[in-house]
């Protein structure tokens, strides 16, 4: 350029766009409108697959498993005002689940925020209780910087939701070419990125006291969770395992890292293992409610907890016997070396590894004899017998099965086998219903060789039914099965003296329209819909959709009052 020709302009939106793609980010999901569209545009012109939903909590949703399948960060692109609330859904569950998310919402015009300006709001206050770290680009030349810091935190430590505002005025904001290019540059040499805490610092003596915790004990058991898929160590953990014969029990999440069918799965020996462990290896699972708080009655009051996480607070937290704060896949390798030196070694003649497989075989069996029938009209215990056979049936790479509902999440959890890591994605920590399209748009796009596969509820389903079409647009290779009872628990279940007052001919508060054609809903966009009631009704259009690939909805009719009231967990409803 001479010093007197005109230097091109670019905005905050083009800016912006630019500030992602040198970071090296792939996709984003979003709904775009005032002031963002130029910017979704703008990535897209640059090479970051836009995925365009009908609603922000579904994308946020999408965003944060996005963030738990890659190990990068999530992002979902708002609107300002009511783009922003509806996204903190997504937000909110990343941080929740501890997933890797940044949302990135337009907001109101800076000199007129508290005039009541167009969809005003405090959005960085809004975000606070739902994000891990936030900012906002106050000027155009904050843009890349700004970009880079969200990118980092969101995965850096615990993973977690970040959030970037940008004022309309910002995005319109400009600066010159070469300006934008050196911003660029300094923000990106001025990242911090740290992918996730490192586990070297974790004390050589530390981690022989795990190991010698593990060795002394009797009844030894290893549970994982998500952080530990996250963290992939499933050949970490495969390794420990199968040189100690230490029995293993994955939390829903956690399922895939090592098959359910490994000889030393306690899945099926559930109570037995938690109620008599003597020393319980925890990695990347939290002493939540989904593991009873570690306590009695579900557990020993003697158990000794190894706890393995990255979040110092956690560890702090649960007061375990020991606790190893850092990157599981770090302190697993430290663990696997020193037990390399003197492998011990629970071999299949110990009683506890005995106990647990011969309970486990039990159960199992017990299951079976159940699964073996056909019953018609469906239970929920039919249909997902011949779905686990489906699946199982296409072999690998394994689909990714999406799974939500009360009793169909809590069915699907016992029957639906995973033999792959991260293949399952499921309410999660915050037992999130509506999660189940967002979460099959984000492992279709993250995970383009799998099938998805969605087995859900009617209820779950109908929060973002909306976003079939989004499958049929983006042509993803999604299968949605929607166990079909007509309502949030099935059939009305009032007792007598409930069905009183004004309204009482109104449908129950858990009823849908019996008979609901789901699968209709995704022919008007032209995808392809089942409606089924029997096994080879269901054989079919498993076989069918599993071999096309293309986005389908199996609408399966079951019993609605097959099933329970809250599934699993009456006693909290
Ligand atoms: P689950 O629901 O499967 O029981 P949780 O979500 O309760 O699992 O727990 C996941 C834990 O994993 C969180 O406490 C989180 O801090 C931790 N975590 C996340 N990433 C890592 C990692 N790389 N290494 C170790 N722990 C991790």
């Amino acid at each position: 350029n001479s010093p007197s020709a005109p230097q091109t302009l670019i905005d905050g939106n083009v800016l912006a766009a630019k500030s992602f793609a040198s970071c090296g980010v792939t996709h984003m999901f979003g709904v775009v409108g005032i002031p963002v569209t130029s910017l979704a545009n703008r990535a897209v012109s640059l090479g970051i697959r836009f995925l365009a939903f009908h609603n922000e909590q579904s994308a946020g949703y999408a965003a944060s498993a996005y963030g738990y399948l890659t190990g990068r960060p999530g992002l979902l692109l708002t609107v300002s005002g009511p783009g922003c609330v509806h996204g903190l859904a997504g937000l909110s569950n990343a941080m929740v689940n501890t997933w890797p998310m940044v949302m990135i919402s337009g907001s109101c015009d800076q000199k007129d925020a508290g005039r009541g300006d167009f969809q005003e709001l405090d959005q960085i206050e809004a975000v606070e209780p739902f994000s891990k770290f936030s900012v906002k680009a106050k000027d155009v030349k904050d843009i890349p910087n700004c970009v880079v810091q969200v990118l980092d935190r969101a995965v850096a430590g615990r993973p977690g939701g970040c959030y970037l505002d940008l004022p309309s005025d910002v995005l319109h904001q400009t600066v010159t070419e070469s300006e934008a290019e050196s911003l660029v540059t300094a923000a990106l040499n001025s990242s911090e990125s740290k992918p996730i805490a490192n586990g070297s610092e974790v004390p050589t003596s530390e981690i022989e006291r795990a190991v010698e915790l593990l060795r002394k004990a009797e009844r030894p058991l290893i549970v994982f969770g998500k952080g530990a898929s996250y963290a992939r160590t499933e050949n970490e953990l495969r390794k420990l395992i199968e040189t100690t014969g230490v029995p293993f029990l994955p939390t829903p999440m956690g399922k895939g890292l090592l098959p359910d069918t490994h000889e030393l799965a306690a899945g099926a020996a559930r109570s037995l293992a938690i109620g008599k462990c003597d020393v319980a290896l925890v990695v990347g699972a939290r002493l939540n409610w989904l593991l009873h708080f570690g306590e009695p009655p579900k557990w020993s009051k003697d158990v000794k907890f190894i706890l393995v996480d990255v979040c110092k607070d956690e560890i702090e937290l649960r007061k375990p016997h020991l606790g190893l704060i850092g990157d599981a896949k770090k302190v697993l390798e430290l663990i696997n070396k020193e037990i390399k030196d003197d492998p011990f070694c629970l071999a299949k003649s110990h009683p506890w590894a005995e106990a647990i497989s011969k309970k486990a075989k039990e159960n199992v069996s017990r299951m079976e004899a159940q699964l073996a029938k056909d019953v018609v009209p469906f239970n929920f215990l039919t249909p997902m017998r011949i779905i686990r056979d489906a699946i199982l049936g296409v072999g690998s790479p394994a689909p990714i099965v999406v799974s939500e509902g009360a009793n169909t999440m809590d069915v699907g959890r016992a029957v639906l086998v995973q033999t792959e890591p991260r293949t399952r994605l499921d309410a999660g920590t915050w037992g999130t219903m509506g999660i189940g399209l967002g979460y099959c748009i984000a492992a279709a796009v993250a995970e383009p060789n799998r099938l998805v596969v969605a087995v859900e509820g009617d209820s779950g389903f109908g929060f973002s039914a909306m976003e079939v079409e989004t499958l049929v647009r983006y042509q993803l290779p999604v299968v949605v099965i929607v166990f079909n009872n007509g309502g949030v628990y099935g059939g009305d279940r009032r007792s007598p003296e409930e069905i009183t007052g004004p309204f009482k001919d109104d449908p129950a508060p858990t009823s849908f329209v019996p008979g609901a054609a789901y699968h209709i809903v995704i022919e008007a966009f032209g995808g392809k819909g089942y409606l089924v009631g029997t096994p080879d009704e269901l054989k079919s259009a498993l076989a069918e959709s599993f071999s096309a690939r293309k986005p389908t909805v199996i609408n399966v009719t079951i019993d609605p009052y097959a099933g329970a009231e809250s599934g699993r967990l009456q006693h909290k409803n």
